[in-house]
């Protein structure tokens, strides 16, 4: 799924060919993706109105449009969103076109993408207070906060991370490579990091980002650059996907296991198991031994 380096690697390229621009119209192919609403009505709002900025909000992408007019997109699991590409494309589910003759297509397999539309600027912060965290790549996220957050978390931290109410943006991927990066088990309760922890994993967060961003994003299925191309991001991993091979840091065989429902990719000596997680079989099997801790 793209993470936020996917999207916001969509954005800047973006950015420069639709701010500006006039969407002369918009064709949904799949009403699906802007249900509950219909699709005339997304684009009778749409339609006509000036491209004023092209923004992002942890995984979404905001068509900031004239008269505080929002389109927002998310991509989901396989949304990709082409610019001017050569030839039809299988699973396209909305056409955009521009006033200067060019147009985007939002490109869907799994069909779980979707296109919202938001009137005026409160509905807007109201939209996302309701669904994202602190933007780590805007000076939001330090050590501070982080341990701020995790106060009274026993919620292990890794699913903390993935928590988008929490901290924006981040998914499986970099949530995986952040955690290698501070030395931090996945399966540690979130309120039990120390205050040095705490700024480790706000830092590595940060870097994991960057890293990705400047490999134009991952792409381990679907993800394309506007013109089609691949990420770099996927032959940078450290512990993501890499089960079985070596530690880059210490050698150590590379091990996947399941954290917070999703395949997670750990060196157990860089990143101590906590002696809590280590004693206790999974909850499943506790819950089975009436009597005991
Ligand atoms: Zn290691």
């Amino acid at each position: 799924m793209p993470e936020l380096p996917e999207v916001e690697t969509i954005r800047r390229r973006l950015a420069p060919v639709v701010e500006g621009r006039r969407i002369t119209s918009l064709a949904v192919l799949d009403p699906r993706w802007c249900a509950p609403l219909a699709p005339q009505e997304l684009a009778d709002a749409v339609e006509g109105r000036r491209v004023e900025a092209l923004s992002r909000r942890g995984k979404w992408l905001v068509f900031e449009l004239e008269d505080e007019i929002f389109l927002i997109m998310h991509l989901r699991m396989t949304g990709t969103l082409l610019y001017d590409p050569a030839a039809d494309q299988r699973y396209q589910r909305v056409t955009i076109a521009l006033d200067d003759g060019h147009e985007l297509r939002f490109c869907d397999p799994r069909r779980f993408g979707t296109g919202e539309l938001v009137a005026g600027e409160e509905a807007l912060m109201a939209f996302f207070a309701a669904r994202v965290g602190l933007e780590p790549l805007d000076g939001d996220l330090d050590g501070a906060a982080l341990h701020a957050l995790t106060r009274g978390r026993r919620t292990p931290v890794k699913a903390f991370l993935l928590d988008q109410r929490r901290i924006a943006g981040v998914g499986n991927i970099y949530a995986d490579e952040a955690l290698f990066r501070a030395g931090i088990h996945p399966l540690r309760p979130a309120g039990s990091l120390k205050r040095a922890q705490s700024e480790a994993l706000a830092g590595s967060v940060r870097d994991a980002l960057h890293a990705g961003l400047e490999a134009g994003g991952a792409t381990i299925d679907d993800f394309r650059h506007p013109d089609g191309v691949r990420g770099g991001f996927q032959h940078e991993f450290l512990v993501h996907l890499r089960e079985g091979q070596e530690c880059p840091r210490c050698g150590t065989t590379i091990v996947k296991f399941v954290a917070a429902g999703r395949g997670t990719y750990v060196c157990e000596r860089c990143q101590p198991r906590p002696r809590s997680v280590r004693r206790r079989p999974s909850p499943a099997l506790r819950a089975g031994r009436s009597g005991r801790p």
